[in-house]
């Protein structure tokens, strides 16, 4: 049994890479039944430490990721969804960890590093931003998650987590849970590439196929798409590998796709096959490509838009949930404080 804890910032709405990255994997442990609790945080205040010039565009996206998170089946019957500055115990035991890490070790943290060239900052990196590994420290340990399911741009910032509980447990006694990542199962899932086929898909590259796309979008973005520029001619033989078209086919694919879509071939590594081979055409693929995000995205759209008729029911949602998430927040800062021997009060040995 086990306390899984995952999140997103909301600067966005969410795509197919967080989809394949982390969403898809949530709904089926949370329909598993087989953790004890599940906890889905709205980043908000890891999100101003890159928008605290442009709080209207993080307010507005709280909503819009909550409905894709409803809309990929998150029940609030089994998983407790909240807003991360609700739980002002976040701050407080950001503020004691803040001291087991070094400028130096934040320095070097590769997910830092990455999303700092990313922003090109204007003006210097704000010091919120350069420490939220420390703060999701806070995120994960405060509702003592052992599971934390990400996607591989994560794993370093996790690193840093566990290295902050080992600090943490060894100076002041057994007191935080250590976590693990989970990845998905599939390589290819845990960094899905953005339709130029460069960076990942991101929120803030504006590369990405949204979840709330419509049938029209997906279709458009699905053509635009890059895919080998060695493959001029139908008849020349094609790479499959940093091929965007072939990396989204293997993150979504199922042979039964094939049946549906594409009898002529049994499974993917057919199609690869013929298309290393020479003869294939990307217009093909892409067809094909497309047929199988209509048939996955569509239930998925169609639940969100139920939704957003109802946003005051949302609202709600995510108001008890963060009532629960504050009362598992509180038990575990009680207990750092304890550990910390910061019970001045309650402690009548302090002053005797
Ligand atoms: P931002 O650009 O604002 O950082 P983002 O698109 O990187 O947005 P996050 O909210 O930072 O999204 O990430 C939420 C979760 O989704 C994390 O677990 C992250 O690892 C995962 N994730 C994000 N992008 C991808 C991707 N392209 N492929 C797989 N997983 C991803
Ligand atoms: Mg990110």
């Amino acid at each position: 049994m086990s306390v899984i804890l995952t999140g997103d910032r909301p600067t966005g709405q969410l795509h197919i890479g967080h989809y394949v990255g982390s969403l898809r994997r949530r709904v089926e442990l949370q329909n598993a039944g087989t953790a004890d609790k599940i906890f889905v945080m709205i980043a908000d205040a890891q999100a101003i430490t890159d928008n605290a010039y442009n709080l209207e565009k993080v307010r507005t996206n709280i909503l819009q990721v909550m409905l894709d998170y409803l809309a990929c089946g998150l029940d609030p019957a089994k998983s407790v969804m909240f807003i991360q500055s609700q739980i002002p115990q976040l701050c407080e035991l950001t503020f004691y960890y803040m001291n087991l890490v070094t400028v130096a070790r934040l320095q070097r943290n590769p997910t830092v590093k990455s999303e700092i060239q990313q922003r090109a900052f204007h003006g210097g990196v704000p010091v919120g931003f350069f420490t939220y590994p420390i703060s999701q420290a806070a995120d994960i340990t405060a509702f003592s998650a052992d599971i934390v399911p990400v996607g591989a741009d994560q794993l370093p910032v996790l690193e840093q987590t566990r290295e902050i509980v080992r600090a943490f447990n060894s100076l002041y006694g057994e007191t935080l849970v250590e976590p693990q990542a989970l990845l998905p199962e599939n390589e290819v899932c845990a960094r899905l590439p953005g339709l130029d086929g460069g960076a990942k898909m991101s929120k803030s590259l504006g590369n990405c196929i949204y979840l709330a796309d419509s049938a029209d979008e997906i279709k458009t973005k699905v053509q635009s798409m890059f895919t080998d520029p060695t493959h001029l001619r139908v008849s020349d033989p094609g790479h499959t590998e940093n091929n965007p078209v072939f990396i989204y086919l293997s993150a979504f694919c199922r042979d039964e796709h094939f049946k549906a879509f594409l009898p002529a071939y049994q499974n993917l590594d057919e199609l690869k096959a013929h298309y290393e081979k020479g003869g294939l055409g990307d217009g093909v693929v892409k067809k094909f490509l497309n047929e199988i995000l209509q048939h996955e995205l569509q239930p998925i759209r169609e639940r969100r838009q139920q939704w957003e008729k109802d946003l005051p029911a949302v609202r709600d949602i995510l108001q008890k949930g963060s009532q629960t998430a504050y009362q598992e927040a509180d038990k575990v800062l009680h207990k750092v404080r304890q550990a910390m021997r910061l019970n001045y009060f309650d402690d009548p040995s302090w002053c005797q």
